[in-house]
């Protein structure tokens, strides 16, 4: 029952909770375009259903069955909604959305059999308030809370906890480079100075709220949206 595959788990809040998880003796893989060189580090991309059964598959074979999932691998963009084109859209729900849903229905088998699961999905506080020029990852973001909620009454009956953390601000490749493209509305700084605990999130306080989401004693928490942000839900 220890085993768990990170989605993302090449860099950010993916690699800090794969990192976590296993400082705590579980056993993990995880599945980033880019993968890290930890142990069990698979190359797919999340969008590509071929792509995770294979990546599922040789993970199987190295650990066994997988019971707990983290899906944090995602993409952000920035565009005017008018100005958006088909194929942008697509790509954005395609990863942050269609992403989870392939990850979760390849791995659940494992679940069932084992009468016992954890899921977290890694969404956005976007989903709270919506976010200009975001349209696309707002909208897979807001889907990801929708499906937690749904899933998670589906598989309670049969030992599977589902559950999602929106992250505020984390001081993240991801979080930089949107900074550098000013694509931020403000700097990380402004974004502290609106932020009630004064501090960027680190991929540490998100690795920290999965790290006990996935544990055996928050067996009764499950279809909750999880914020951690500072006090920000923005
Ligand atoms: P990051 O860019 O540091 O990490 C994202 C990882 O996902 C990367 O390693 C990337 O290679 C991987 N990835 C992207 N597309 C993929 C695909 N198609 N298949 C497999 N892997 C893919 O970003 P992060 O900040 O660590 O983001 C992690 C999650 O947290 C994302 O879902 C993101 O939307 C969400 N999030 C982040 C913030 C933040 O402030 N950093 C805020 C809200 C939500």
């Amino acid at each position: 029952m220890k085993n768990a595959v990170v989605t993302g788990g090449g860099s950010g809040i993916g690699l800090a909770v794969a990192e976590r998880l296993r400082s705590q003796g579980y056993h993990v893989a995880t599945i980033d375009l880019r993968p890290s060189d930890e142990p069990s580090a698979e190359a797919a991309d999340v969008a590509d259903r071929s792509q995770v059964d294979a990546a599922m598959t040789k993970i199987r074979e190295t650990l066994g069955p997988i019971t707990i999932l983290v899906n944090a691998a995602g993409v952000d963009g920035f565009k005017r909604f008018a100005k958006l084109d088909f194929a942008e859209w697509q790509k954005v729900i395609d990863v942050n959305l269609n992403g989870v849903f392939h990850c979760t229905q390849a791995v659940l088998p494992d679940m069932v059999d084992a009468g016992w699961g954890r899921i977290v999905n890694i969404s956005s506080s976007s989903a709270h308030s919506g976010q200009p020029y975001m349209t696309h990852y707002v909208a897979a973001k807001s889907a990801v809370n929708g499906l937690t909620k749904a899933l998670a009454l589906e598989l309670g009956p049969q030992g599977i906890t589902v559950n999602a953390v929106p992250p505020g601000f984390i001081d993240t490749p991801m979080l930089r480079n949107a900074e550098g493209l000013k694509r931020l509305g403000g700097t990380v700084d402004d974004h502290i100075e609106r932020t009630p605990v004064r501090r960027v999130g680190r991929p540490e306080d998100i690795a920290a709220a999965c790290s006990f989401l996935i544990s055996e004693e928050a067996g009764y928490i499950t279809g909750q949206i999880l914020g951690v942000n500072g006090g920000r839900n923005t």
